[in-house]
């Protein structure tokens, strides 16, 4: 027998460890240690368990413990907690959950992949039988049964992060009405707010009531919770509650081994994802990661590195050294229809950052526009000034949402600029794309920024561009402002009258173009400014991106032509 080899946590990131050293050599030893009912799970499937979109509860049993001996030789022990490290001895202690022995296990390499648990807020009420979180099957098996014999009519979800959009897609499918209170602006902490925004009119679309700027204080009930109290003093009718807020590491084990813990609270490892203990390696949602981008210190729960990571370790083990890069989060949710992804830095970070970054929106077709079907989507990119390099994206739309986003992702990993994603050659047919590609597209649209052919203003600096009084130009059709809305104070001259027109627009003013995505403002940026107009910019994004955040941004006044 080779060396023996023991992994805590059999989910993503060890069930990936273990299947991945099997592969490597048929000599080691592996015991994986679980201390739930069940292995390799598909947690990310949860949540579309509880609505009935996955109907059998057995399609997201990935493996179990029987299939995973079969193929693998992995002695697999579910129901056993590991309660202690000794890495002195190289042993681990384990409760066998079942009987209550405790034993201990001696190893040669130890795995730690014990995943992140779901924070519970210390409020009054929280440990009524009502209030579930959602991280394994028998926390969903829980709210399902609830869901089913308790038929509850009003469900509150507390946090709008991915988890508490998609139980929110799911609940709503069950014909629940749903409230989300979320503690900060926004949902989805990883897009900007401008993007947030659209999700946030979408889920209102859909009979989702959400209350940002809010907190849960109490949840009030004898036997259930009955009612909620929020900050704001309102008190709202709930029959259950979904805890969404978040997750922290499962450090603890770790910790009181001895083993060093980063300034996140997640296990310090090494780019071989070793622990301060050259046996010890850890993975996943436990442990702190370099972020691709920025190489801050960052924890990012998501499943696809810590199924990586997870094989990169049993690489490190079998002596085939394998660095972790980092992780950029690239990630994506689908709520209602609408799909919003995102990858690399937003610019909330960049700003936080100091990095010397630019910005730009467009609004592309999933599709050529001529072809049936075709639907609109948002997307953000975020690249460095000084060299173009691609820091970051997020995309919201209804269609070909994910596919953008995955080329940005690996236009990122590739350290590729926005001079790059213009020549980037992407499969086009019209039901599939346009010739230029919406990530074609933006960086068309980054470069033009970067090269000073078009100077942007954005929604967040709205008062500086005011302050100008500047004349805002609408260039769109008559019948838009009327059909979408238009930005109050401005002047409408169709893009195909502008040339006429030159006359009547005063050459001393600043002049604010906007359209209805952006792209005809910049032919007409373009036109006055080879006009002799010099102080002339285009609103980024056009009035799609302006109009769902127009109530945050102040009037201005009414533009003047000569
Ligand atoms: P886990 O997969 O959580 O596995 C850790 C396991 O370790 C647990 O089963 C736990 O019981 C066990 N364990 C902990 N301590 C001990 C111990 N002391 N002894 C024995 N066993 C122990 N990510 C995405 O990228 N996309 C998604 O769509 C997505 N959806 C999700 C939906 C839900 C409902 C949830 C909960 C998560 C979702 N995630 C998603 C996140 C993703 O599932 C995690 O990032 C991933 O599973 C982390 O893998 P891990 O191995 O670190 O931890």
């Amino acid at each position: 027998m080779g060396k023996k080899v023991v992994i805590v946590g059999g989910v993503a990131g060890g069930a990936s460890a273990a299947a991945r050293l099997r592969r490597l050599s048929e000599e080691f030893e592996i015991v994986l240690f679980e201390r739930g009912a069940d292995v390799s799970f598909a947690n990310c499937g949860l949540p579309y368990y509880v609505g009935g979109v996955i109907d059998a509860r057995k399609k997201l049993l990935v493996q179990t413990p029987v299939s995973l001996f079969k193929r693998f030789n992995i002695n697999v022990r579910t129901l056993s907690e590991v309660t202690r490290i000794n890495p002195q001895k190289k042993e681990v202690e384990v409760k066998n959950l079942k009987t209550s022995e405790v034993y201990s296990e001696s190893y040669d390499f130890l795995v730690l992949s014990p995943g992140a648990r779901p924070i519970i807020p210390e409020i009054p009420g929280i440990n009524l039988p009502n209030v579930f979180s959602v991280r394994n099957l028998a926390d969903t098996d829980s709210l399902k049964q609830f869901i089913e014999t308790g038929k509850p009519s009003k469900a509150l979800i507390i946090g709008g992060g991915f988890i508490g959009l998609e139980i929110a897609e799911n609940m709503k499918e069950k014909g629940v009405e749903v409230t989300i209170v979320e503690l900060t602006n926004q949902i989805m902490a990883p897009l900007d707010f401008e993007m947030a925004s659209i999700v946030h009119d979408h889920l209102r679309k859909n009979g989702i009531n959400l209350l940002l700027k809010q907190s849960v204080t109490a949840l009030e009930g004898d036997t259930r919770v009955r009612k909620a109290r929020l900050s704001s003093g309102e008190e709202i009718d709930v029959d259950m509650v979904v805890l969404g807020i978040g997750v922290t590491p499962e450090s603890g084990l770790a910790k009181e081994a001895g083993l060093a813990i980063g300034s996140t609270g997640g296990i310090l490892v090494d780019e071989y994802l070793r622990t301060s203990d050259p046996n010890i390696y850890a993975v996943g949602d436990a442990i702190q990661v370099k972020h691709f981008v920025t190489g801050q210190d960052v924890l990012i729960p998501l499943a696809s590195p810590a199924n990586k990571q997870g094989r990169l370790a049993a690489d490190n083990i079998a002596g085939r050294p394998a660095k972790y890069k980092g992780t950029q989060g690239t990630s994506i949710v689908g709520t209602m229809g609408l799909v919003a992804a995102t990858t690399g830095v937003n610019e909330k970070t960049a700003r936080k950052l100091k990095m010397n970054y630019g910005v730009c929106h467009t609004h592309p077709d999933d599709h050529a526009r001529y072809y049936p079907g075709f639907s609109e989507m948002s997307l953000k990119l975020i690249f460095a000034r000084d060299d173009g390099r691609v820091l970051g994206a997020q995309i919201v739309g209804k269609q070909g949402v994910d596919k953008r986003i995955d080329v940005l992702a690996t236009a990122i990993r590739a350290g590729m600029t926005v001079y790059d994603l213009q020549e980037l050659e992407l499969a086009y047919a019209p039901p599939f794309s346009s010739a230029k590609d919406p990530v074609n597209m933006a960086g068309y649209v980054a470069a033009n920024i970067l090269k000073g052919d078009y100077a942007p203003c954005y929604w967040d600096n709205w008062d500086e561009v005011l302050s100008e009084n500047p004349l805002l130009l609408d260039v769109r059709m008559d019948k838009e402002a009327e059909k979408f809305g238009t930005i109050p104070g401005s002047v409408l001259i169709p893009l195909n009258d502008l040339r006429e027109k030159l006359a009547e627009i005063p050459k001393d003013k600043p002049i604010m173009i906007f359209c209805q995505v952006g792209l005809r403002g910049y032919i007409a940026e373009r036109m006055l400014k080879q006009h002799g107009f010099t102080k002339v910019r285009n609103l980024c994004g056009g009035y799609k991106t302006y109009k769902p955040l127009a109530k945050l941004l102040k009037p201005a006044k009414a533009s003047e032509t000569a």
